[in-house]
Formats: C-alpha cells, structure tokens, sequence
C-alpha cells in the first residue's frame, strides 16, 4: 500500500503507528513526556492527507502556544514534502477561533473588522467601568475583575450564566460589571482574549447551522496537550467533533499546568465518556532524555497524589547525572549559568560543543529572566526571551500600533484614546471631555464624536484647528487602508498561524506594500515620528529604530489587519534567526519543547514551588507546581542542572532562601551535587560534564547545606552579615585568606592560575599565566591549590 511506504511512518514505533492509522473515531493518546505524542499527531495529519481520507483544509489542528503550532506546521509540511495544496487549519485555539469569529462576527453583535484588546486597553476599560459603578478602584482593583471575568470565559460562562455563589463575586457587583464590560466591548466593536472562545462557543450553541457546517467541514480533529483544555476549549471541541467524531486528542496528566488558568485534566478522564468507543494509545518509550534526567523527573512526579501513573523508559541509558547547584545569591547564579553556557558551546566541559541554540534556561516567573538578560547582555551572551516582555510591548510600539488600529477600526475608542494627544495636540483634558460627551450622548464613537465637534465648530483656538486635522487625517488613511484591503482580506504571512484559509474564503490581495508606505506616512503626518526626533532623553533615539523595525514588520503581511491580528495573537515574536541564542523562557511557554542543555535556575521555596501555592489548603496547587517541575526536567535531552540561591533581592531588600522543597524529592542516585562557585573548600566546582562530586547516600536540602560550600554561605550569614556582597568577603576572611601578599597564586574560574602583584581594598592586580594582567575583587579569586 502506498501509505505504508511513505517516510513519516517508518520511523514511529507500534502504538504511534497505531494512533496514526486509526483513522475513524476517536482517538485519546495518552503517554508522558517525550514518548513521542506530538510527533504521532504530527504524521497522523499528514497521513489524513496523503491517503486523501481529507483535503488539507479540512483538517483542524489545535495546540497551545505559536511556538508549538509554528512548529507543527513545518514538521507537516516536511512530511508531505511540501507539494500539497492547501494546508490544515493548524493553529492555537485563539488563532483558530478569531479566523472563524471574523466570518460569524455579527451573530454575536460585532463587526468582522472588530479589534481584539491586550491587557492594557482591557484593565483601563474595567477601571472606567468600576470608577462608573462608584467602586472604590483602589479597594476594588481593575486587575481583580479581569481575572474574575478571564475566569468566567475560561469556563465559557456569559455574564447571564454567571450564578451561585461567583455572583458575590467583587463587592456582589462582578457579574453586573461583567455585563456592563460586554456592552462596552461590542460598541467598541471589540473582544478579548477570552472572547475569542466565548463568542465562538455562544454561536456554536445558538446556531445550530453554523455549527453544522463546521461539522461538515472539519472532517478529521486534532488537538495537543488535550490536558490543559479549559472548559470553554473543551466545549467548543465537543460541539466541533460531534460530527464525524474523528477526534485525536493526545496528552499527558503529569504535564497538567494551567490548572490556574481553568484547564481541567478531568477532561482527558472525560474523553472516553464523551466519546465512547475511543482507542486508547498509550506510550511507554521517552525518546528525548537520557536515563539519569527520565528517571530524576519521574521519581520527583510520583510525589503528587491522583496520578493515573505511567512507566516510562529510555533506551539512552547512563548519561549525565542530573546536576544540582547552590548559589550565594541570585547574580551569582546567573553569573555561573552564563560561563557554564558559553563553556558548553565552547565543548570546554569534555563534551562536544553544543550550539547556543540547544540550551535553555526554563524560570519559573518571568520576573527572574531579568537577572539573566542583564547577566547576559553584559557578557554579549546571544539570548532569546520567548514569550516574555516583548518587543510590541514597548510605549511607542504601543501608540504606533494604536494609530494603526483607529485606522482600521475607526470605532476603536481605547486608541482613539491613547493617541489624541499624543504627540501633544492641545487637546487637554477638557477638550477630551468634550468630545467624549458628544459621543455618549449621541451614541457615537470618539472619532466621530471629534468629528461632529469639528463639523459644528464647537472648538476654538489651536486645539480646533488640530482636531480638524487630526479628524482629517485619520479618515483619509482609513480610505486608503480600506481601499487597499477589503474588511474580509486574509493575511497569508509566512507566520500566520493558519497557514491557507479555506478555498472558499475572500482572496488575499496581492501584497504591493501599500499598507508598509501607508504605515510609514501615518506616523509621519501625524506628528509620532517628529515627537520622538524632537525627544532629548537618551531613550529617544532606541525608540525610533523601534519605529522603523515595526515598519519593517509589516513588510510580511498583506494589510495592517492582519498585522494587528498577528501582534495580538502572537506570544512570542521570535522570528528564524541567524544567529546562534540561548533560550530563556517561562516553564510554561516550554511546554511541548525540548533542548539538549537545560538550565533550571531559582529552586527555592517561595520561588518554586510558588509561595501562593505554599500558602494554598490542599495540595492542588503544590501538585500542578510540582507538574511543572516535571515538565522543566523533561524539556532536557542530555543535561539539566537545577539550581538555587541563597539570597535574593525582593523589592530591594535582600532575603534568605530555602532550597525547593521539590529538591528533597528528587531520586538522588540520578543527582549529582555540584559545590557551589567562588566559595571553595577546595578545589573548583566538581562535576561539569562528564565530572562527578555526587554526595552520597541521599540528597537532600540539609545534604545540599551541609556541601562545603554552603556551609560557608550559612556561616557567614549566622555571623550577622546581612549584605550578601560583604558576606562573600567574610566568607573568605573566614578562611583567613582575605589579605593576599604580593607573590601569592591565585586560581580564577575564567583566567586560570596567576600570581598576586598588588593589592588596593578587597581589589587585587593579577597576573595571571595566560590571560595577562587584571584587576579584580579579591572574592572571584581563590589561593591556588598549588
Ligand atoms: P511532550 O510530552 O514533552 O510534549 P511528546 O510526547 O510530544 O513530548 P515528541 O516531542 O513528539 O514527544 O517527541 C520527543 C522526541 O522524540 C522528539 O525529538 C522526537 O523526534 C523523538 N521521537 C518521537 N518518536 C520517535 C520514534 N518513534 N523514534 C525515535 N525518535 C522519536
Ligand atoms: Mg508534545
């Protein structure tokens, strides 16, 4: 048979080629950590459409994050050798939804050309509702209620369906105001995140012919990391699969992570329920890892309860040792963390180098990547941040992209808000009043609100003159934008998260780059570029080459709604890049990933597992914390090193840490303790590749206090020193070694050996044997064993 011979089949193994060719019905695919599920989904789309049991399109594909989608496509596309025609609807549950929201969007009250919002613009529209309501904003914080409402969509509830007792919720008011945000929303012509789901639910259960049709259309489902659904993600696919059934769900219960978020792992429990008859897969094989990081990951994991259990093996037997290190404080960390990358790539280590593109560092809240960039920019270690504090996050990106979003959605008063005085247009605060009241009270947007002031002359002076402008401009590059792209236009960037749209779907106008030059002159003729030339503080420069990299951006799409869609979707925006980074990201965004070094920095308590879910009653929250410590270690395919400090600034004020307590929990045969850096009991860091200074018997966080190293931190801090940076040099007082002579040898873990020729405070002039003459703290360097 044809499909027997084609290449994506020969290498998967019994039960993946089992999940591949059971094509009719459900499908539940349930196995650990890279015991090869993605890979399986993967050929199974692409077996669908080589066998022709689907055209391309009418496979939907859903998988959590751009990064895993993006690399879904392209592993399909290599399978089929690129020669198809079409391609599946593959995407996250988001970039799936706003393609078919777009289409349906008036069955739910909105416009196809509708805006989705970011947090910012979401939080500022909830203050103004709570302001409204007479709450007290300080005591009842925007933020608050969006997470209420973010929870409600999760669980697909609409402000009517909200009941029992959430009704309580925020001062009794959270479903009212939830109500009055909706409202607010669609005269807006606008959605969140979580409506993109919501309306699509809400449409699906009102419209039984919309749905129906999808049901035709979708022939074949499949959906990724199926145990973080939520229960509006669920129901969407339930309603979506109730057609032809053939519904391939893959997952892994220990990999569960967004509980937090309103995902259910009782769904994967629930598929057999609602899908009776499914094959169940499972799949024992780990392909990724080596023994020691399979079986530290798998024996940190049996410690939670209610675990449907799974064995798991490695044909890669032995390799290195999970390593486990402590640090005195959090700089020092990323300190070593930085040397150990670049020693890696270097293959300094004993092992062969490895590119910076396979080694990551996985943190567990998104604030500890600054140590790290900063680290890192200081050394020019190449690093990526994926998912993290993003480029189109910066102020002027932001204005930038607000004016483009009022010329696409001239309803879009959130931009009409942030960019009417700026740059600074004389349009106080009064004039803005004005304008806004000549909305509410004629049920217009605020450009047309502006618009009709002007027409009326109701403004004098330099701000009427400015308005009238503004007003003009704004309406000759909405034309323009128009003409250039119909409302229903496609973007079909290399990026996009649905690769082709549907045959029957508007044609994507050829892309002239009109929308780029359109672009460019809107932040000219607006003033946006001058503001930021005419800008003295050092900052201004850096923000016009942002300007002109956002410009650069659009070049990829075919109009500036695609583009908006695109920024909005996007989490991280990273692009194929030439040169060779270093990864550093949430555990969360590397979900699904996979990298041959691994670096998983901050094991403290407090830190990870996170002090809420220390503080929480029951275990559930300790549980999907230690789910993601598992998933940090399964990311890793030959080395991953777990470390903690022992001091870190929170909000400026430095504070001991406890080691993890999920570091008591790892197996220790598979653990190798590393003593600490810069503070020695002789000898440098033990272990690295192929080294080993394994403590014996048991690890444990009084094993990992009682290492030499730091015993020494913990002396020093008992002795009452309280700057971590003092201590340091206490440390080695300690030792009596503080004041170097001239003469003395010296080691230093960059320079090597070297010899004392002065001394200034706690500096040192060293001459070391290779790297010559430097000048440096007396606590990087330790007396030479020699
Ligand atoms: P996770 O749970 O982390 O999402 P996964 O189960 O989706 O993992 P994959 O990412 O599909 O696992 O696969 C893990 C690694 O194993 C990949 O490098 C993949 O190429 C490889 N792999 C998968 N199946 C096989 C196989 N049958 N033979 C050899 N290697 C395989
Ligand atoms: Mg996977």
């Amino acid at each position: 048979m044809q499909a027997r011979a084609a290449p994506y089949l020969e290498k998967l193994n019994p039960q993946q080629r089992q999940a591949v060719e059971t094509l009719d019905g459900p499908v539940l695919m349930l196995a650990g950590a890279g015991t090869g599920k993605t890979s399986a989904l993967t050929a199974r789309i692409a077996h669908l459409i080589h066998t022709g049991r689907a055209r391309p399109n009418e496979v939907l594909a859903v998988t959590f994050t751009n990064k895993a989608a993006r690399e879904m496509k392209e592993r399909v596309g290599r399978h089929l050798g690129g020669a198809i025609e079409g391609m599946p609807w593959l995407g996250t549950f988001h970039s799936v939804c706003v393609k078919l929201l777009r289409r349906h969007a008036e069955l739910v009250g909105l416009k196809s050309n509708f805006t989705i919002l970011d947090t910012d613009d979401q939080i500022r529209l909830l203050k103004q509702l709570i302001v409204a309501a007479n709450m007290d904003e300080k005591r009842w914080p925007a933020r608050q209620l969006a997470g209420l409402i973010d929870g409600w969509k999760n669980k697909a509830l609409t402000p009517e369906k909200v009941s029992g007792r959430e009704t309580a919720a925020f001062d009794n008011r959270g479903s009212e105001l939830y109500a009055a945000y909706q409202a607010r929303l669609k005269t807006l012509n606008a959605v969140d995140f979580g409506d993109l789901l919501l309306h699509m639910v809400t449409i699906f259960q009102t419209q039984p012919d919309v749905l129906a049709q999808y049901q035709r259309w979708f022939r074949y489902i499949l959906v990724d990391e199926y145990q973080d659904t939520n229960v509006a993600q669920y129901l969407w696919l339930r309603l979506l699969a109730q057609g032809h059934k053939n519904i391939c769900c893959v997952g892994d219960d220990d990999q569960s992570i967004y509980g937090w978020r309103g995902a259910e792992v009782g769904n994967i429990l629930k598929f057999e329920k609602d899908f009776p008859g499914a094959a169940v897969i499972r799949l024992e094989q780990n392909y990724r890892s080596t023994e020691h990081i399979l079986s530290a990951a798998s024996g940190l994991i049996t410690a939670n309860e209610g675990r449907l259990g799974k064995e798991l093996w490695t044909e890669a037997e032995g390799g290195e040792k999970v390593r486990l290190i402590g640090h005195w404080d959090g700089e020092e960390e990323a300190r070593w963390i930085g040397e150990e990358v670049e020693a890696i790539q270097r293959g300094t280590r004993g092992n062969p180098p490895i590119s910076l593109n396979s080694q990551a560092i996985l943190v567990r809240a998104s604030h500890q990547m600054r140590a790290f960039e900063d680290r890192f920019l200081t050394i020019g270690l190449p690093y990526r941040v994926i998912g993290g504090p993003r480029f189109y996050e910066r102020l002027e990106i932001r204005d930038a992209m607000a004016y483009f979003r009022l010329v696409t959605s001239p309803d879009d008063d959130l931009a009409f808000e942030r960019i009417i005085n700026t740059p600074k247009r004389g349009l106080g605060d009064k004039a803005q009043q004005r304008i806004q009241v000549a909305a509410r009270e004629n049920g217009l947007s605020l450009l047309d609100g502006a618009r009709m002031l002007v027409a009326e002359g109701a403004l004098s002076g330099k701000a009427a003159g400015q308005l009238r402008l503004f007003v003009e401009n704004v309406a000759r590059w909405h034309e323009e934008v128009v003409q250039a792209s119909p409302a229903t236009a496609v973007t079909r960037a290399e990026d996009d998260e649905l690769l082709i749209e549907p045959a029957e779907d508007g044609v994507a106008p050829a892309n002239d780059l009109s929308h780029v030059r359109l672009a460019e002159r809107i932040l000219e003729e607006s003033g946006y570029v001058e503001m930021w030339q005419n800008d003295k503080t050092p900052e201004a420069p850096g923000r016009l080459e942002n300007l002109k990299e956002l410009v650069k951006a659009l070049e990829q799409f075919d109009n500036l709604q695609g583009f908006l869609e695109h920024v909005a979707l996007i989490m991280d925006n990273d692009k194929a890049e030439t040169e060779e980074k270093v990864s550093i990201m949430t555990l969360h965004a590397a979900k699904g990933l996979e990298f041959p070094v691994v670096f998983l920095p901050g094991w403290e308590d407090g830190l990870f597992p996170s002090q809420r879910s220390m503080d929480e009653s029951g275990l559930k929250g300790l549980e999907e914390e230690r789910r993601l410590a598992y998933v940090g270690i399964t990311r890793a395919e030959e080395l991953c090193t777990i470390s903690f400090a022992g001091n870190r600034r929170v909000y400026g004020q430095w504070q001991s840490q406890m080691p993890s307590r999920f570091i008591d929990e790892l197996p220790p045969a598979h653990i190798d303790v590393l003593t600490p850096p810069g503070l020695y009991g002789g000898g440098m860091n033990g272990g690295g590749f192929g080294g080993s200074s394994a403590m014996e018997d048991r690890v444990s966080r009084a094993d990992v206090y009682n290492s030499p190293g730091w015993r020494r931190l913990q002396n020093a801090q008992s002795r009452g020193v309280s700057q971590p940076r003092e201590a340091r040099h206490m440390v080695i007082d300690a030792k009596g070694e503080s004041d170097y002579e001239i003469g003395d040898r010296v080691f230093h873990k960059k320079f090597g050996y070297g010899e004392v020729m002065g001394s200034e405070g706690d500096k040192l002039v060293v001459e070391f044997d290779k790297a010559g003459e430097k000048r440096l703290l007396s606590s990087f360097v330790v007396p030479a064993a020699d």
